[in-house]
Order: C-alpha cells, then structure tokens, then sequence
C-alpha cells in the first residue's frame, strides 16, 4: 500500500522557540522533509511512531563538541557517538581542527558522519592536539591569522566560527595577545569568536595573575555575536568575581553589545556558580555539553575502554543531561530548548536551515523524554542535588532518516530511593 508519508510522529508536545510553538501536534515527513505539523493527521504513513508525553524539537544542537577523533588524541569522542546516537543532529568541534588540520577533518570526521559535524577553527596553528596539552604549542608566535582566516573562508559550509582561550595560564604567558588575534581572524573570515573563560593551562612558573583582571581585559575585545563560554566555570576566571563573590559588572555592559553565553558544560560547571549567574539574571544563550575523552569514558575511542581521569570524571554524560540541570536549576523548558535549538542555529548562522521545525525544512529532529521521580545530579567540585524530572534522549532524525539511540554516554538516570 502506498502511504503519504514516510514517518508520522504522533501525538507529541512539540516545542519549537523560533516559531513560538508549544503545543500537542503530528509530525509528518516525506522524502527527507517534514510534509507537516499538525493536530490529528488524518493520512497514513509507513512508519508511525507514538510519541505520546514526549517532546519533539527540532535536531538538537550541541555547540561545544570534541569529535576530531584519533588526531586530538584521547580527547577526541566519536562525532555519531555525542551526535545522532545520543538524540542529538548537529555537533560543534570547539577547536579541534586547525587551518592545518581542516582538511582531515572534513575528509575523515565531517564527511562520514551521520550527524551534521561542524566546527569553530582554532586560531592556533596545531589546533586542539591531545586536548590543548601543552601550552608552549598556543602562544601568538604559534598563530598564522592569514592562513587561518584563508582556510575558514575556504571550508565556510563547515567552519562557523574561530576558538580561542583567555585563562589565566594563557595570559601568564602572553597577556591577552592570542585573543587579539583570534579577534582578527574572526573579522577576517566574517565569523564570530568563542572564548574559553576558566583556568585551562597551569601557571608559568613564577608569575602570579589576577583571573579578574584577565576577564576586565577580555571583555572589552569582544564583539556582538562572540560567545563566552564556561560562565558557570568553578575554576578562577569565570562570571563571578574572585574579589567580589558577585557577576563581574562588565559581563552585562558585553552582553548589551550582543556577546551571547554558551554553558560549555564539561568538567567545569559547577550548581553553586551557576546559581548565583541565574540569580542576577543572566541566562546562558546556548548549552554545549563540552565531552571529551578526559571527562567521559568512552568506549571505542582511542585505546578502546579508557577510564576518565578520575580528577574529572563527569561520565557518561549527554546534552540532555546537561539539559536536566538547567531544568533544576529553574530555567524554563521552552527556554532551554531555545539553547539547544534556534539560539545556536543563529549562532551559526544557519538560522534558515535548521534550529526550528518547520514545514518544507529538512526533517531535522529530536525526541524527548521527561521522566518523573527523584534523581541525583552531580558536578565536578562534588555536589549533590536532587532533581524531581530527568530529560532523556529518545531518538534523532536527521535527513529524514531515523537513527538509533545507541550511544554509550547516554548516563542512566541515578535514580534515588522514593
Ligand atoms: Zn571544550
């Protein structure tokens, strides 16, 4: 018998903040597309799912990846693994791939892959080698800006912004010269720029640096559409002052300008910094869940099973783990899906394409559970608290085509006693 449609998603809560739509609907899809988004469809379909109680986003996006796997060493996961495998369509490396390394990147991770794999450059020449290791390999002397703003121009489907560091290591070193000039390759290449903030390289010996002094001088550099990533850092040198226990006052005066937030989860959120970020007001513009090999245990990658440095260990993990604490923390759901969908498809300047469901697009999409009860959450300076919904991952569509949720990062919600 011959169907209408391919695929019907029925009778889930379909959240999408770029249209404003929130509400029980069908999702049909035709040839890679979504056919339509309505209440009740009548018309049959060769796969029909019910979705019933769950969410329906459009493909989620995680803005903060590490996916160049085999050549950043034990830092880089498995793209489907963080991607299609956990429910989630697209994928951001953060600085992995370099304008020396780019064209691997594309040949061997980007182009294989079956979610989407894009990534913010390195400014630096070596990109994100063994997870920026060493830190002699990312001074200024270790920056091409003509070379790197020739290689983003010339990968522009797959480069969508430049990845830079401002941590007091860095700046021991060299002050905030290496910012300047990822600022410059960012104006070159016409992308924005993402700044790690929180300390990420050990001191040079004998020098002392004021982690305050260091976000005073960064923020002024930033332009609108530039990303500051890891607000909620528990290391020195995020949005909350070292000398005043408050958000530094010129966070506000960047984000008036339009520099936006991403979360950039990893082992540097901590619940304490992110209460005190929310309370003043300041919500994260994107998520990022920020996996890699030294804070997931990741089977498969490198050296097969691989334990996580016990100093970080935040594994398994997921986007929407990440996703669950915002919810705990207060954040609204629509809100949060916002960071996980039309909010980094404009940081990406893909706004037009994916980041929303619409009729006509590309079937882009995720399937979301909540389950009720009494969960742990945990972060990396080693507290505890209680969530009372966890939001787990069901499946991904991406290019019509639905994928399994297969990957091993996927956390089990830890479950606590009723
Ligand atoms: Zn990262």
């Amino acid at each position: 018998m011959d169907h209408p449609f391919d695929l019907l998603l029925r009778n889930g809560r379909v959240i999408d903040p770029a249209t404003g739509r929130d509400g029980v609907a069908d999702v049909a899809i035709t040839a890679g597309r979504i056919a339509a988004i309505e209440p009740n469809i009548t018309a049959t379909a060769s796969e029909t799912i019910d979705v019933t109680g769950k969410i329906i986003t459009a493909g989620l996006i995680d803005t903060h990846a590490h996916v160049y796997q085999h050549v950043t060493g034990r830092f880089g996961l498995a793209a489907d693994m963080v991607g299609v495998g956990s429910a989630v369509t697209t994928v951001v490396d953060q600085g992995g791939p370099s304008c020396m390394t780019i064209p691997g990147f594309r040949h061997f991770i980007a182009n294989p892959a079956r979610t989407r794999v894009l990534c913010f450059i390195s400014a630096y020449l070596v990109g994100g080698l063994e997870g920026h290791l060493y830190p002699e390999l990312y001074g200024p002397k270790q920056v091409d800006v003509a070379a790197t703003v020739k290689a983003a121009r010339a990968n522009a489907d797959i480069v969508r912004g430049i990845k830079a560091h401002a941590e007091i290591g860095g700046a021991s070193r060299w002050g905030l010269e290496v910012i300047k000039l990822g600022r410059e390759i960012a104006r070159g290449a016409g992308l924005p720029l993402y700044i790690h903030l929180g300390q990420l390289w050990p001191m040079a010996d004998k020098t002392t640096v004021d982690a305050d002094e260091v976000v005073r001088a960064l923020l002024p550099i930033m332009e609108p559409g530039d990303v500051l990533a890891h607000p909620f850092t528990r290391h020195p040198g995020g949005f909350i002052s070292g000398e005043t226990g408050e958000v530094h006052p010129l966070v506000w005066a960047a984000m008036e300008r339009g520099v936006t937030i991403d979360v950039g989860h990893g082992s540097h959120f901590s619940f304490a910094m992110a209460r005190k970020v929310l309370a003043a007001g300041i919500l994260p513009t994107t998520l990022g869940a920020d996996m890699h090999g030294y804070n997931v245990r990741a089977p498969g990658a490198d050296g097969g099973e691989r334990s996580a440095n016990p100093f970080f260990g935040v594994a398994p993990f997921s986007l929407t783990h990440a996703m669950t604490e915002l919810l705990t923390l207060g954040m609204k759901l629509p809100d949060i899906v916002a960071t996980v969908t039309s909010n980094p498809a404009k940081m990406l300047g893909m706004a037009d394409s994916i980041g929303s469901l619409q009729t006509g697009r590309e079937a882009d999409i995720s399937v979301l559970d909540i389950l009720p009860g009494r969960f742990e959450l945990r972060d990396n300076s080693g507290e505890r608290v209680e969530a009372d919904r966890m939001i787990v991952p069901c499946f991904a569509v991406r290019a019509g085509q639905r994928c399994a949720l297969d990957s091993p990062l996927i956390p089990a919600p830890l479950r606590l006693a009723a």
